[in-house]
C-alpha cells in the first residue's frame, strides 16, 4: 500500500461511514464558521455522508439550518450528521427518500422548505457510480439506469420544485466531477453525467440570473467518501487519489469550503456559471 492511500476494502451501494478504513474527515474537529450564512437554509441531497455531510457541518457552522436528503438504508449516517447540525445550533431536518423516483424526488423538495420555513441554497450533491467493470459491453442496463436518474433525472426534478421556493439571493450548488473533463473509461456513463451536470449549470445559470439566482458547480478529484468502496474494486483504493499533482485522495473536509463560497452571497454574489475545481491538482477545463 502506498504512504497515502487506503487499505483495499468493499462495501456494497451506498455504502455506510463507519465501516470505512479509516473514517473520513468531514471537519468535525477543524471546520470554523463566521456567520457567513446566518439565517439561510439549505437542503443538501446526499448530506449523511462523505461530501454532503461535511457541507451539512460546515454550513451550519456558518449559521445555516439544513436539511439533507439520503436512502432509507443510509439512516445512521443521517443521524451522525444531523447530530454535528444540532451541535453547531442549528437545525437538520432529515429527508429519506430514493431520489430516483419522481414523486419522492419532489416530495423531499417540499418538505424541506416547509420544514425550515423556505429555502435559500439547494446542494445537488447526491450522485451513483458503479466502477467495478472493464468493457463498455459489460455496463449493466440497471447500472446505466440507476446513475442517470440519480445524478440527472433527481437533479432536473429536484431543481424544478426547489425554483418554488428559491428567490433573489439564492444560490444552487450542482456537485460534478473531474469526471466530467478526464473521464475513465470505468465510469463512461457516471462521466458523462457529470458533463451534463455541467452544461446545465451554466445553462441554468443564464435562465435564472435574471431572477437573482446564482448557480455554480464543484468539480471534486479523487475523495475519501463511502461512494468509493462501495463502487470502486477493493484493491483500486490502494492507490486512489496517488496519481493527483498533489499525490493523495481529498477528505469531504477539504471539499466543504468551496461549497461555503458559492453559497455565501456576501462572498460570492457575482460568481455565477462556473465550475470550481477541487480536484488536487488535476485540469478542470
Ligand atoms: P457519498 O456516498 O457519501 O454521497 C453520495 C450520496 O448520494 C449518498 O450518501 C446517498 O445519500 C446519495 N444517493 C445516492 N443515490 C441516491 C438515491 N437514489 N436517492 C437519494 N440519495 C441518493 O459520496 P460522495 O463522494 O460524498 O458523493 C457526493 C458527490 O460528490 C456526488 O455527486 C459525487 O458524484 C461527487 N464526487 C465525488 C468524488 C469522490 O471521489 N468521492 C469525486 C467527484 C465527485
Ligand atoms: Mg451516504
Amino acid at each position: 500500500m502506498a504512504d497515502d492511500a487506503f487499505p483495499a476494502q468493499q462495501q456494497e451501494p451506498p455504502g455506510l461511514t463507519s465501516s470505512m478504513d479509516p473514517v473520513p474527515d468531514h471537519g468535525e474537529s477543524s471546520y470554523v464558521g463566521h456567520g457567513r450564512l446566518a439565517g439561510r437554509r439549505a437542503l443538501i441531497t446526499g448530506g449523511d455522508s462523505g461530501i454532503g455531510r461535511a457541507v451539512a457541518i460546515a454550513f451550519a457552522r456558518e449559521g445555516a439550518d439544513v436539511a439533507i436528503s439520503y436512502l432509507p438504508e443510509e439512516q445512521p449516517d443521517a443521524d451522525d450528521t444531523a447530530r454535528w447540525v444540532e451541535r453547531a445550533g442549528r437545525r437538520c431536518v432529515l429527508l429519506p427518500g430514493d431520489l430516483r423516483d419522481e414523486q419522492t424526488a419532489r416530495a423531499v423538495v417540499a418538505d424541506a422548505a416547509q420544514a425550515l420555513g423556505g429555502l435559500d441554497v439547494l446542494v445537488n450533491n447526491a450522485a451513483y457510480q458503479m466502477a467495478r467493470r472493464d468493457r463498455f459491453e459489460d455496463l449493466a442496463s440497471d447500472d446505466l439506469d440507476r446513475v442517470l436518474k440519480t445524478n440527472l433525472y433527481a437533479l432536473f426534478w429536484v431543481t424544478q420544485t426547489a425554483l418554488a421556493h428559491l428567490g433573489r439571493g439564492a444560490s444552487i450548488i450542482n456537485v460534478s466531477s473531474v469526471q466530467a473533463y478526464q473521464p475513465s473509461t470505468a465510469l463512461v456513463d457516471y462521466a458523462a453525467t457529470k458533463a451534463a451536470i455541467n452544461n446545465v449549470t451554466v445553462n441554468l445559470a443564464a435562465e435564472l440570473g435574471p431572477r437573482g439566482i446564482r448557480v455554480n458547480a464543484v468539480a471534486p478529484g479523487p475523495i475519501w467518501t463511502p461512494l468509493q468502496p462501495a463502487t470502486q474494486p477493493a484493491e483500486t483504493l490502494e492507490s486512489f487519489g496517488v496519481d493527483t499533482p498533489l499525490g493523495r485522495a481529498g477528505q469531504p473536509a477539504e471539499v466543504a469550503p468551496a461549497l461555503v463560497f458559492l453559497a455565501s452571497e456576501t462572498e460570492a454574489s457575482y460568481v455565477s456559471g462556473t465550475v470550481l475545481g477541487v480536484t488536487g491538482g488535476k485540469a478542470v477545463f
